[in-house]
């Protein structure tokens, strides 16, 4: 952190030895002021893309368009752009041209949020033009400007509002909020993968129970620009209409019991970020399928979704089963998702409180839990039972593998072999 940081200072002072004005700005100065840990260091500079080429021996033109320059030193990558403009924005997403200026200030002004709109510079001064430090002391996000023409101008602001008000727990101000309720449907402006970024980063944050508060409360899950799955959109209207108030200190009180996002609160305590979406989707009522297709409109890796839905499908599979009979349940379900699932559904639920107790015990008592953890192979039944391989064989293996995994036979070559022979035997006789 503090090598990454003082790098940052060398760069913006060999661009002041050059002749240019440069400052660490945005996200850096904010962390950094809030004691948070850097992850990258963005550098504003008056000087043109071509001369900060010129001024520092290894470059990247990661950006030349928007003015961008990936600076190389000591092994680290520092964004440095030039001071610029944005003008009409005309798709409420992208800026039509970016227009280079010589001024820190306006450079500032394009900037989302006041915490976001802060300079540092190489005499330890601070630019804050718009309040930045205030608003960080106390502990909400405000604009640059008019909430609503910010909004208006690029519709991604509205949910990395939302991230920063859920990751550093801090308030939306009444009218950034207006501004996201009034703007909402200009959700449609962003790519998928955009929304999907976010919303994974709220995932992963240290807020994720009041960010989902906030993106079912606004209203901005409607408007996305591939059509969630009904299921979630109804479970975000329900909670819009009925749930608590926007005012972060009162997120999670549901006004109505059909209206509440279940686990919302219990999400920090989960660490991993799939586990969190399980635990979401379950608590808003969403089945396994559509989470697989909410997964799909998301981007989301056929490995993560499967991972995450595989928890989910466990959750129902189980939900047919009374206490009695939830064993049983468990078995199927094991083989039918496999131990990794089985795991990441225990971890889950652990944390929802409602835990079925022995769910671990009994996954470590299943001696198997796949055929081929069974002790015998299919081209050893075909030569034991002496008849030709083909489809039978995956049958039997399945049906062999229940038995073990109940406890009904135990997992050894001859006690398999036998047991195949009778249920050879029995299928043929009814068959
Ligand atoms: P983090 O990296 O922790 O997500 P950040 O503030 O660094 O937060 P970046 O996306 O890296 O976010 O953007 C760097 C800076 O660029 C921001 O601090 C902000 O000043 C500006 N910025 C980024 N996205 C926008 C946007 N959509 N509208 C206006 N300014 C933006
Ligand atoms: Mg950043």
């Amino acid at each position: 952190d503090e090598v990454l940081w003082s790098g940052g200072l060398g760069i913006v002072r060999k661009l002041e030895h050059s002749g240019f004005q440069a400052y660490l700005v945005g996200g850096c100065v904010r962390d950094k002021l809030i004691g948070r840990s850097l992850h990258d260091i963005d550098i504003a500079t008056s000087a043109k893309p071509e001369e900060v080429m010129a001024t520092f021996a290894r470059t990247l033109p990661t950006g030349l368009k928007h003015g961008t320059v990936t600076v190389m030193e000591a092994g680290r990558a520092y964004e440095v752009t030039t001071f610029r403009r944005e003008s009409d924005y005309s798709d409420s997403r992208r800026p039509d041209e970016v227009e280079f200026v010589l001024d820190i200030v306006e450079d500032l002004s394009r900037r989302d949020f006041t915490f976001n709109a802060m300079a540092f510079g190489s005499d330890g001064m601070i630019v804050d033009p718009f309040g930045g430090q205030d608003a960080l002391r106390a502990g909400v996000v405000d604009c640059v400007g008019d909430p609503s023409e910010r909004f208006g101008e690029d519709a991604l602001r509205m949910l990395r509002a939302i991230r920063f008000a859920s990751e550093f727990e801090f308030a939306l101000l009444p009218d950034v909020w207006e501004g996201i309720i009034q703007h909402r449907q200009k959700l449609r402006n962003v790519a998928m993968e955009r929304v999907s970024a976010e919303w994974d980063k709220m995932m992963s944050g240290s807020g994720p129970e009041q960010a989902n508060h906030f993106l079912f409360k606004s209203g901005l899950l409607a408007h996305t620009k591939e059509a969630l799955p009904d299921s979630v959109k109804l479970a975000a209207e329900r909670y819009r209409l009925n749930g608590s108030t926007w005012e972060w200190d009162k997120w999670g009180q549901a006004t109505s019991e059909e209206a509440s996002l279940g686990n919302l609160l219990q999400l920090p305590m989960l660490s991993e970020p799939d586990h969190r979406w399980a635990a979401l989707l379950m608590g808003a009522g969403i089945n396994e399928e559509d989470g697989a297709e909410l997964f799909r409109s998301l981007r989301f890796s056929g490995k993560r979704s499967d991972r995450i839905t595989g928890i989910m499908g466990i959750n129902e599979m189980l939900s047919v089963y009374d206490e009695n009979s939830v064993r049983t349940g468990w078995v199927y379900a094991v083989l039918d998702y496999g131990r990794a699932a089985a795991e990441d559904w225990c971890t889950v639920n652990e944390i929802l409180d409602e835990t079925l107790a022995d769910a671990r015990k009994w996954l470590k008592e299943m001696p198997v839990v796949s055929v081929s953890e069974l002790n015998v192979r299919g081209d050893e039944l075909a030569r034991s039972l002496d008849k030709p391989p083909g489809p039978w064989i995956a049958t039997l293996l399945e049906e062999l593998l229940e038995e073990v995994a109940f406890g009904s036979i135990p997992n050894d070559k001859d006690s398999l072999l036998s047991a195949a022979k009778q249920a050879r035997g029995t299928s043929n006789e009814q068959g």
